[in-house]
């Protein structure tokens, strides 16, 4: 009986430690998915960009009534790096960056208890 009781405890361990994986790698789906949003709108941007830059140069030039298109389109470029900037700090979020050195800033490797660049004692 005892052993049935181990061994349906085990697996429910495992379980657990499944799902826990499971929820990681659909972090890491979500966030690859983000970078490639991330990399979508950044090209959106050098396009708006591009055509702004256009559009300034015509009025330069003397070209008339632009002034409400360049608007619209900063306007819609300003969207676009707030969107970015949106899932840079979703990514964020989900990746915590490593623990670094206090005093030189390397990255430290999980569980160190000194900085492994300069010898600063990091762990408590
Ligand atoms: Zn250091």
């Amino acid at each position: 009986m005892e052993f049935i009781k181990n061994i349906s405890e085990r697996a429910k361990d495992i379980g657990e430690k499944a799902k826990e994986i499971t929820k990681r790698s659909g972090e890491l789906l979500e966030v690859t998915k983000m970078r490639y949003e991330i990399s979508k709108l950044e090209k959106i941007m050098v396009n708006n960009i591009e055509a702004i830059g256009e559009l300034y140069y015509r009025k330069f030039k003397g070209e008339e009534e632009l002034a409400a298109e360049i608007e619209r389109l900063c306007q819609a470029t300003q969207g676009v790096e707030q969107d970015i900037q949106k899932l840079r700090e979703q990514i964020e979020k989900l990746m915590p960056k490593p623990a670094a050195c206090p005093k030189c800033g390397t990255e430290l490797p999980e569980g160190a208890k000194y900085c492994p660049d300069c010898g600063t004692k990091v762990a408590e």
